[in-house]
């Protein structure tokens, strides 16, 4: 059986038109919404490497000796005052990467309708939460919410609300921006742990937080694009003595740059991070990953809901992956920090084992096996036809080629999904479950699909 018209068939059976038309209709969104694909650097060179954020952490490790990859990552990313994320936006032709939903709509798109997807199949809850972890420049949720106006007669009983996860004022903007046109109320309130909120152009309520914690319980649908590799990771060297964390101290030869060191006995990390198995030389270890997808999995457990995670990274078998890049070039780490990204494969066998058994994983899953299971070859096709712009042609063309090409982005990213235990159990086991019918169809995106 092929893919599509397995998927065809369970959602045409609930649309009863070609799923294509009516999910997604024929809407094209202008190219110069999208930025090109990895241009070369235009940037100036800075003409200083002696950022703030390196007097910043030169002072700091002068004061309490050096510092874990860890530490540097989070002070340089998130730092409120100095840190990369926190005011200026780097994503796109002119930033220092890109990233799938801004190279093209259809991605967004077959999210959005994986979501709806995973809705109906856990019994079409009456509310639906869709939180999003660290949103860029809030396209991806544009994206998804064209799709659920699409299905308006499928959804509009359900009571839909977003909820954005970001650290960046400066990025929280941009997507009040996308996303509400610049309808947004800043939370006056210190005590509320709702720094923002909005309204979308079709009316959607939507709220942004700082952490995941203070998103409300309840059935939610995560989603995180390339975030997780942005959190901070432990570096570990296997010595004759044992294992000894990498640490960033001062370069003694020259005062202004700084340098990577091991640490001389083991650290607090060394015990408590490294599994007692790992058989590889060198390991990066992400706690503050492992924490979040505890979280994750626990409000999946008791609320219900799905988690869909996509990123580029490994099953637990790459070593050192941590790098930096700016103008779309890698970039030495530790040269000019707070000036380009930083950034680690994600250990999707880390996160698996840190979910504990509370709930089910699938992946991780290629994007290009993922992508081609949604039917993005007959949403390309859906997009080519109903436009006679030829540049629009060339962009869309582009866009496939940059997300599926397995020398591009279709084998590096990887997608990952948690789900509640009882979306994946075999039909006879869920005989007395409500919803049994619903709960029985396969998870889109991933493997075969054959709907019944
Ligand atoms: N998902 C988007 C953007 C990826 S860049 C896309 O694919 O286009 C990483 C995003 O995560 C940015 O929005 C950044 O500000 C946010 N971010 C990074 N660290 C964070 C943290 N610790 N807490 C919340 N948001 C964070």
């Amino acid at each position: 059986m092929t893919r599509l018209p397995a998927r065809r068939s369970l959602l045409a059976a609930v649309l009863d038109v070609s799923w294509q038309q009516r999910l997604l209709g024929h809407h094209v969104v202008p190219a110069a919404r999208r930025r090109q694909c990895f241009s070369a650097g235009s940037k100036a060179e800075d003409s200083s490497q002696v950022t703030p954020m390196l007097k910043h952490l030169i002072f700091k490790i002068k004061s309490t000796g050096p510092i874990t990859v860890a530490e540097y990552m989070r002070e340089v990313l998130t730092n409120p005052v100095k840190g990369y994320y926190m005011h200026h936006d780097m994503l796109g032709e002119r930033g220092d990467f890109v990233t799938s939903p801004e190279i093209s709509q259809i991605f967004g798109e077959l999210i959005g309708i994986w979501y709806v997807s995973e809705w109906m199949a856990t019994g079409k809850p009456k509310t639906l939460q869709l939180v999003e972890l660290g949103p860029g420049r809030g396209t991806l949720t544009d994206d998804i919410l064209r799709v659920f106006n699409q299905l308006g007669s499928l959804l509009n009983k359900c009571d839909i609300s977003i909820h954005l996860v970001e650290v960046s004022p400066k990025l929280s903007e941009i997507q009040a921006l996308t996303l509400t046109g610049g309808k947004i109320q800043s939370e006056l309130d210190v005590t509320s742990s709702v720094y923002m909120k909005g309204i979308s152009k079709a009316g959607i309520p939507i709220f942004w937080y700082r952490e995941l914690q203070d998103v409300p319980q309840g059935t939610s649908f995560y989603l995180a694009h390339e975030f997780f590799d942005a959190l901070p990771i432990h570096k570990f060297q296997r010595t004759e003595q044992g294992w000894r964390e990498v640490l960033i101290d001062i370069d003694p030869k020259a005062p202004d740059q700084l340098r990577f060191v091991l640490a001389p006995s083991a650290t607090p990390a060394t015990e408590y991070v490294i599994q007692s198995k790992e058989v590889r030389d060198h390991v990066e270890v992400c706690p503050d990953a492992g924490i979040l997808i505890q979280r994750l999995a626990c409000r999946i457990q008791e609320d219900g809901g799905a988690a869909l995670i996509a990123d580029y990274g490994h099953n637990g078998n790459k070593t050192d992956t941590f790098r930096s890049f700016r103008s779309h070039q890698l970039h030495d780490a530790l040269i000019a920090p707070g000036t380009a990204d930083l950034t680690a494969d994600v250990d999707f066998s880390y996160l698996r084992t840190m979910t504990q058994g509370r709930v089910a994983t699938l992946g991780p899953l290629k994007q290009q096996e993922f992508l081609k299971n949604m039917g993005i070859d007959v949403r390309l096709q859906v997009l080519l036809q109903n436009s006679s712009d030829t540049a629009m042609h060339k962009h869309l063309l582009q866009g496939y080629d940059m997300l599926m090409n397995p020398k591009k982005m279709g084998d590096r990213f990887h997608f990952f999904a948690l789900l509640p235990h009882q979306r994946l159990a075999p039909s006879d086991q869920k005989m007395n479950l409500q919803h049994s019918k619903s709960l029985s169809a396969p998870v889109a995106g991933f493997g075969e699909l054959s709907w019944k």
